[in-house]
């Protein structure tokens, strides 16, 4: 679990590379700067941890490319405190960022594999989600809801009404949606009964599974 000077040299340049690609969010920028990607990668993949591409984590899942991380959580406009849900744990970066960013998360995640190897993860690095949750994201987490946003990190073919009805008014709701590519999208909550919808260019995430399945 070894975080040296290559490595942070490595962050550095990434930190760079997604300010040209035009994130400006300065607590973004330095959480990404702090989070060890390569250890949420396979051993085999540590050369390619600092490029900005997608790898994959095992069951068939992937781990986002570090720009639309970024991106994603640039568009929330969290506060440090806020109340985020996340809908696809997957191999844990997503949320190490959020994390980094000072956020409380609630992180759902459907594949068992995946929930467990990243639960182990997230103990070794003392990464500390207030609630990791093995199940269905389609349903939210209504329980502990309302939330100040909610981020999706699989491709939904459409919006699901429970996310909405989590969100606290003025809350978030980042999501791509659509079937290959998705459409980034930004809904947010203006009152009980009002959403206004803001759309970000094409993005490629692994299926949001669930609902009917
Ligand atoms: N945020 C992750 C991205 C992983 S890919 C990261 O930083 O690595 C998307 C993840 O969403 C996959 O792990 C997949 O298993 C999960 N997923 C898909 N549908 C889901 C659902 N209905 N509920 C919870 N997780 C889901």
């Amino acid at each position: 679990m070894e975080d040296n000077f290559i490595h942070k040299g490595k962050r550095r340049q990434l930190v760079q590379l997604m300010r040209e690609e035009g994130i400006q969010d300065q607590v973004v920028l330095d959480a990404i700067n702090r989070v060890p990607r390569h250890l949420f990668l396979d051993s085999s993949f540590l050369e390619h941890a600092y490029k900005n591409k997608a790898f994959p984590i095992g069951a068939d899942q992937t781990i986002s490319h570090p720009f639309t991380v970024a991106f994603q959580s640039e568009l929330l406009q969290a506060l440090p405190g806020d109340k985020v849900l996340e809908i696809g744990t997957g191999s844990g970066y997503q949320c190490a960022v959020l994390l980094e960013m000072k956020l409380q998360v609630y992180t759902i995640e459907r594949q068992n594999q995946l929930f467990k190897s990243t639960g182990k993860l997230f103990n070794k690095l003392k990464y500390r989600p207030r609630k990791f949750v093995f199940g269905d994201g389609y349903q939210g987490l209504p329980q502990e809801a309302p939330f100040d946003s909610i981020i999706v990190t699989c491709g939904a073919e459409s919006i699901p009404q429970q996310l909405l009805l989590q969100l606290k008014i003025g809350g978030r709701l980042v999501i791509p949606v659509g079937q290959d590519p998705q459409i980034m999208t930004l809904i947010v909550r203006k009152s009980e009964t009002e959403f206004t919808k803001k759309t970000y260019g094409e993005f490629r995430f692994v299926p949001f599974l669930g609902g009917k399945e």
